[in-house]
């Protein structure tokens, strides 16, 4: 078979949970972030096991995905919908006991209008500037919105991933301002705010890249292995050349391994003579441009030829691969494309 095979540890991604639920401040609930198909991992099996490990509030990005959520996980658990009320939202939203964290007055006159009594949420602006409430827009809806009985009250932090950061503080102040004196939970850290400390922590926190594995969650188990097999195997003599553009030449003589993945598999053409891939723990170069659907690595100082080669494995995870195609951990898993056969390890 030629198709790459994406391992997926739920042990792992329930263990991560229960390490960054472990930091969480005395009395804080942890939630789970699974937007984007769980970052690409599958959000109704990754969802499935953290629900079993008692994860009772799950944030998608956009009603659809919590539509598919809600089948998937019961009637029980609150799943919270960052996009709010938009329009032609409302049937989904209440089909599916959503909460929308409504993000303007706009979308507040909208919920009101098409689902009023329907649980919802509030998102302010603390300085992102991305989504949510405006402080003046905030302060002229407070009495009215707070009246209508929001559930929860958040916002979200643009440098978590740099402690030392002084927007974290300046986030931080200004949430407290803006949400002084109001009885109703409210949460602000992502997986980075979770490292920040308690005072970040309020009432609820959403963990996304964490448990997955990626940073800034540094003591996180690893959950993906990503496996290409060999199609084939060939010998270069010096001076012969590998793939588009004639990108890397031998300078002796070398065997080079073709692997069964490549861009469109989110394999990014960045990585082409940048990364690394795998055989055990011995590092095989990636040489030449990563095209479509093949790549290719030296294989000269292995002893037997290999059936499969990792790139992500423990030796190489999501971060170091991200590194060397110039980017982050999350677009990596959530560029993984739909090629792969996905296998789920410890499911129940
Ligand atoms: C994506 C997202 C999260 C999760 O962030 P991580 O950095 O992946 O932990 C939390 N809150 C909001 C508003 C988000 O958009």
């Amino acid at each position: 078979m030629s198709r790459a095979s994406l391992d997926i540890d739920l042990d792992a991604i329930a263990a991560n949970w229960r390490a960054l639920d472990g930091a969480g401040a005395p009395g804080c609930a942890t939630g789970a972030v699974v937007k984007a198909d769980a970052y690409g991992l599958g959000a109704e099996r990754v969802a499935r096991r953290l629900r079993e490990n008692g994860v009772g509030h799950f944030f998608v990005a956009l009603a659809e995905e919590g539509a598919r959520l809600r089948v998937a996980l019961g009637p029980e658990p609150e799943i919270f919908v960052f996009s709010g009320h938009m329009e032609g939202d409302g049937a989904l939203l209440r089909q599916h006991r959503l909460v929308p964290l409504l993000n303007s007055a706009a979308q507040f006159e909208r919920h009101l209008q098409a689902l009023a009594g329907h649980s919802f949420g509030i998102q302010l602006d603390t300085g992102m500037n991305r989504l949510g409430m405006e402080p003046a827009e905030w302060q002229a809806l407070r009495r009215r919105a707070l009246a209508a009985g929001p559930v929860l009250i958040m916002s979200h932090l643009a440098c978590a991933d740099e402690p030392g950061h002084p927007m974290n503080r300046q986030q931080l102040a200004a949430f407290r301002e803006l949400t002084a004196g109001i009885d109703v939970p409210r949460s602000l850290a992502a997986t980075g705010g979770i490292l920040l400390g308690p005072e970040y922590h309020f009432d609820l926190v959403r963990p996304g890249i964490g448990l997955y594995g990626g940073a800034p969650f540094a003591s996180a188990r690893p959950v993906v292995r990503l496996r290409l097999p060999v199609v084939q195997i060939r010998s270069l003599s010096p001076g012969e050349s590998v793939g588009y553009g004639n990108s890397w030449r031998a300078e002796r003589p070398a065997r080079i391994a073709t692997v069964a993945a490549g861009y469109a598999d989110g394999l990014l053409r960045a990585l082409s003579n940048r990364a690394r891939l795998f055989a055990g723990d011995i590092a095989c170069p990636l040489v030449g441009r990563v095209s479509m659907d093949l790549i290719t690595a030296e294989v000269t100082h292995l002893a037997d030829p290999p059936e499969a080669l990792d790139i992500l494995c423990p030796a190489q995870g999501i971060d170091a691969l991200a590194e060397a195609a110039g980017t982050i951990g999350y677009e990596i898993l959530t560029g993984l494309g739909s090629r792969y056969v996905r296998r789920y390890g410890g499911a129940r």
